[in-house]
C-alpha cells in the first residue's frame, strides 16, 4: 500500500487583503520503492506541500496520509507521534542541535522517537553517512559536507518509512551530492518512499519521476507524440 497519500490539498495564505493560493489541488502517491522530485520556480509551492507531507503545517482542504494513517485533521501532539514514527525530515540547515554531538544529535534523535538506541546501531548508520569519523564532533566544527551527511544520519535515526528532503544536495559538491543521492536511492530499494524538492535538473533526472509545480498545482506531464 501507498507509504504518501495526498490528496487535493489547498492551501491558502492570507495577508491583510491579499489571498495566497500556495497549494490548489495537488494529489500525489508515493509506493514503496520511490524516489520522486520535486521540482518547479521559487513560489510555486514547494516549501508548502513538504510541510503539509510532513503535519508541519495543516492544509485548507484535502488530505494526507502516511503509511496508511491519517495525518490531516487530528491534534498536534498527534502528528507529532506519526511524525516522529514514520517520517525522516532532511533540510539543508539541518535539525542539529548545537551542543549536542553527531552522535549524541543521533541518540536524542532516536529518544523523541521512542526507539531504543545502541552504539553499535548509531556507528553503522554514521559509516553508511559517511560521518562515522566526526561522531564526536559538534556541529560548529562540521563542514558544510559534513553538516549534510550527519542531518542526513538524524533524519535517518528512527528508520523512517518516509523521508522528505529540501534540496539535500543544495550546497554540497558533487561527490558529496552523488553520494547523499545514492544513499537515497539506497533507501528507495529497500522499499522506504523518498520525495526531494530539488532546483537541480540533474538531480531531479535522478528520480524515478518528477513532479513539477507551478502556482500550487501540479505541472501536466508532457504528452508522448507518437
Ligand atoms: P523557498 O522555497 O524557501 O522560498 P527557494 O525554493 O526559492 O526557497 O530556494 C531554495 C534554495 O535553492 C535556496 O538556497 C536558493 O538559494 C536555492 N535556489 C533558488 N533558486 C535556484 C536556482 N534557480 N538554481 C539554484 N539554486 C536555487
Ligand atoms: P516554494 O517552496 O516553491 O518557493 P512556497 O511553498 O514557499 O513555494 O510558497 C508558495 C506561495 O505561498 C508563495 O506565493 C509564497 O509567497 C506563499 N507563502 C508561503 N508561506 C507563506 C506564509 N507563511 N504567509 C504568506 N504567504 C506564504
Amino acid at each position: 500500500s501507498a507509504l504518501i497519500e495526498a490528496e487535493n490539498l489547498y492551501r491558502f495564505y492570507h495577508a491583510g487583503d491579499d489571498e495566497t493560493l500556495a497549494l490548489r489541488g495537488v494529489s500525489l502517491t508515493l509506493q514503496p520503492g520511490d524516489l520522486v522530485a520535486v521540482t518547479g520556480p521559487s513560489g510555486s509551492g514547494k516549501s508548502t506541500l513538504l510541510a503539509c507531507l510532513a503535519g508541519l503545517d495543516e492544509p485548507d482542504g484535502g488530505t494526507v496520509t502516511l503509511n496508511g494513517e491519517r495525518l490531516s485533521r487530528r491534534p498536534e501532539a498527534d502528528r507529532a507521534d506519526i511524525r516522529s514514527r514514520k517520517l525522516g525530515m532532511l533540510y539543508q540547515h539541518t535539525n542539529l542541535v548545537g551542543h549536542l554531538s553527531v552522535d549524541a544529535n543521533v541518540v536524542l534523535a532516536q529518544q523523541i522517537g521512542q526507539r531504543r538506541t545502541n552504539a553499535a546501531w548509531r556507528h553503522e548508520l554514521l559509516g553508511r553517512c559517511g560521518i562515522a569519523a566526526r561522531a564526536g564532533a559538534r556541529p560548529s566544527q562540521l563542514s558544510g559536507g559534513e553538516l549534510a551527511r550527519a542531518g542526513l544520519a538524524v533524519a535517518l535515526a528512527n528508520d523512517p518509512l518516509v523521508l522528505l528532503a529540501d534540496e539535500p544536495t543544495g550546497e554540497l559538491d558533487d561527490s558529496t551530492a552523488a553520494r547523499i543521492l545514492a544513499l537515497l536511492r539506497e533507501r528507495a530499494d529497500t522499499g522506504q518512499a523518498i520525495l526531494l524538492v530539488t532546483h537541480n535538473p540533474d538531480v531531479a533526472s535522478t528520480a524515478d519521476r518528477e513532479i513539477r509545480l507551478r502556482d500550487g498545482r501540479i505541472e501536466p506531464r508532457p504528452e508522448v507524440t507518437a
